[in-house]
């Protein structure tokens, strides 16, 4: 093993983290009644260009959330992303409802529009059911296409949720939603900021929407469904799903550094491109026309049948020189609760699995580690 180790992808706490933090604890403001809470709503929302946002204690609390008020209830299909972090897709199983796997496409690796688009024509004509939402995971920073999805949306009258865990920054360059936000276009948008996400409060999420009410719903299902006063009346069943004050204190100085981050992320970005573009074997991820994507985690795919090497042993090699790499994720329906569901499709995810490998990325690698991964990755996928 080398004395030297590169990790995948930290985070970087620094700008006003510790005064925030210290504010809360010296005003003994550390649940999630506090200033901080208020403010980085406020301030995402503003970031994001939305109306609303509400702060959750988590990116799957607020995927929940969302799901439970765009109506999906027990036994409704829910059309989802087959090709991403489990967390998307286990909150329909909170709620009782199917998820129906939905592949990704070779061109963006998120859900295949073409893919949705069939099984809606299909259901329709053979009268099934229709999905009561469609829940679009936007991978590693890259954005799935707004506008297809919107119009089957408004089409068939499905709610859009957008799972941008992984896309805070990332917005549309043309049509109807040039400049919009990457989670501001469906009925709700949910982010997340747990340790290893574009920006973090150690762990949380949010919930945006341009609905008012829905907004309101939204912050109350949150607050455990407690209504105004001080007596403990509740009109339905909640959740604890709030952010604490500390934890907004940490997001409201992250997000004054998201502008950075993202900046950092691209150069990072384009520094690995421009050393492995025309690499036999190795293909860059998407970067779709249509849309600027965040480069959240740097992923390329390997074919083992051009490199002569596997995405596996490439992990290995890489992990004895101090650099740590990681697969995609095992596609929902090869995982173990999943194994039943249905799936439609299914190739392109266990594709992506196969040969994808994420690099170091964090926002605080320096160009000479990057070199130095940059080097060994390449000796190691040539050298066969
Ligand atoms: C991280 C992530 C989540 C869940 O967010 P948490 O804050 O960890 O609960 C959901 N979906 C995707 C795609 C993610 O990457």
């Amino acid at each position: 093993m080398s004395e030297k180790f590169i990790p995948l992808s930290v985070p970087s706490i620094k700008g006003n983290a510790e005064t925030y933090i210290k504010e809360c604890l010296e005003t003994n403001f550390v649940s999630s009644v506090g200033p901080f809470v208020t403010r980085f709503e406020e301030e995402f929302a503003q970031k994001v260009n939305t109306k609303h946002a509400i702060a959750c204690a988590s990116g799957t609390a607020a995927i929940h959330v969302a799901l439970q008020l765009a109506g999906v209830s027990r036994g409704d299909d829910v059309f989802v992303s087959d090709f991403t972090f489990i967390a998307t897709v286990n909150p329909i199983i909170y709620l009782n409802a199917n998820p129906i796997l939905i592949d990704a496409s070779e061109e963006t690796w998120n859900i295949s529009h073409d893919l949705v688009r069939e099984e809606l024509k299909k259901r329709l004509k053979t009268n099934k059911r229709l999905p009561k939402a469609i829940l679009i995971a936007h991978v590693l920073g890259i954005p799935a296409p707004a506008e297809p999805f919107a119009k089957l949306s408004k089409k068939y009258n499905i709610p859009i949720i957008e799972d941008a865990a992984e896309s805070l920054g990332a917005y549309y360059l043309n049509g109807l939603y040039t400049n919009r936000q990457v989670g501001t276009t469906g009925l709700f948008g949910c982010y997340s900021f747990n340790g290893n996400k574009i920006i973090t409060t150690g762990g949380g999420g949010m919930i945006v929407s341009s609905d008012k009410e829905l907004a309101n719903r939204a912050r109350h299902l949150t607050t455990q469904a407690k209504l105004p006063g001080s007596e403990y009346n509740h009109d339905e069943i909640g959740y604890n799903y709030r952010l604490s004050n500390v934890a907004a204190a940490l997001g409201v100085s992250q997000l004054e550094l998201l502008d950075t981050f993202l900046k950092k992320k691209k150069e990072i970005a384009k520094r690995y491109d421009e050393a492995f573009a025309g690499l036999a074997g190795i293909t860059l991820s998407p970067r779709p026309s249509y849309a600027e994507t965040s480069q959240w985690l740097y992923t390329v795919l390997i074919d083992s049948s051009k490199t002569g090497i596997n995405r596996q042993d490439v992990q290995t090699i890489l992990a004895e020189k101090g650099i740590q790499s990681r697969p995609i994720w095992v596609p929902i329906h090869s995982q173990k609760p999943y194994r039943d569901t249905v799936c439609i499709r299914g190739e392109v995810s266990e594709k992506l699995l196969r040969q994808g490998l994420s690099l170091p990325c964090s926002v605080i690698l320096t160009n000479a580690e990057q070199n130095y991964v940059i080097d060994e990755f390449i000796k190691a996928v040539t050298s066969y």
